[in-house]
């Protein structure tokens, strides 16, 4: 029986920046979304400490990749860029975004990563989602008491270094989507035609990182027999109800 109240959606996406979502899980997105699934991303921070662009750009930019992705709401918790504590005023936060948005899924960045904040919000995550889950941890939306929540299953996406994957997901059908959805960034990435080559060169606007995220697509697409995919790791063990994806 679907207890759930009306609000609930079907994925939420933890980011500790704009822009992350789209590198690691953009045709994951594009595919629920195009299947009628409700997807909302919530990055932790604005990306204020990014070497290119303004948070200005960014945010236009963001809204830009919203409508590419269709996604049904984006928000933004205001954390500190370079600085996301394992505070407690940053678990209520996310809590409040859990119990509001009460996703059945909810991906996160990866715990071991080249970025520190990448690192930091996967804790974050971890720690918000088994404590949304309890009557005894109290928090309010919009003046009103909000109920527990954890969802069923929590999820990493892959960004910079490599993990051995709990699954992978097709998105063949999705991949150019997604790109399209990591080139809304142009003050990030980098996009021919548009390139800023006055303003510092970083890990991710050169284009070998943009060769790189087709190539890794790719890769993780030959080794379970399609064009494209996306690779996952679970915490917990998963399973599946039948055989019957494959008969
Ligand atoms: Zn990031």
């Amino acid at each position: 029986m679907n207890t759930l109240p009306e609000n609930s959606i079907d994925v939420l996406v933890v980011a500790a920046h704009p822009d992350d979502a789209e590198l690691s899980c953009g045709g994951t997105i594009a595919q629920l979304t195009s299947n009628g699934k409700t997807v909302v991303i919530v990055d932790c921070t604005l990306g204020e400490l990014s070497s290119r662009g303004t948070i200005e750009q960014r945010a236009i930019e963001t809204q830009k990749a919203n409508e590419i992705l269709k996604v049904s709401g984006r928000v933004n918790l205001l954390m500190e860029d370079g600085n996301i504590e394992l505070s407690k005023d940053n678990i209520l936060s996310l809590i409040r975004s859990i119990r509001q948005y009460r996703p059945k899924i909810i991906l996160c960045n990866p715990p071991h990563e080249r970025h520190p904040d990448h690192e930091n919000v996967h804790k974050l995550v971890r720690t918000a989602v088994f404590q949304s889950g309890l009557t005894m941890i109290k928090t309010e939306f919009n003046g009103k008491h909000q109920l527990p929540h954890r969802p069923d299953k929590l999820f990493s996406y892959m960004q910079t270094y490599d993990f051995e994957p709990s699954f992978y997901v097709d998105i063949s059908d999705y991949f150019q989507v997604k790109m399209e959805s990591i080139r809304a960034y142009s003050s990030q990435v980098f996009v021919a035609g548009e390139h800023n080559t006055q303003q510092p060169q970083t890990f991710i606007s050169k284009p070998a990182f943009m060769e790189m995220i087709e190539a890794r697509a790719r890769y993780f697409g030959a080794l379970i027999g399609v064009e494209y995919a996306e690779a996952f790791h679970s915490h917990e063990p998963i399973g599946f109800s039948s055989f019957a994806h494959w008969l």
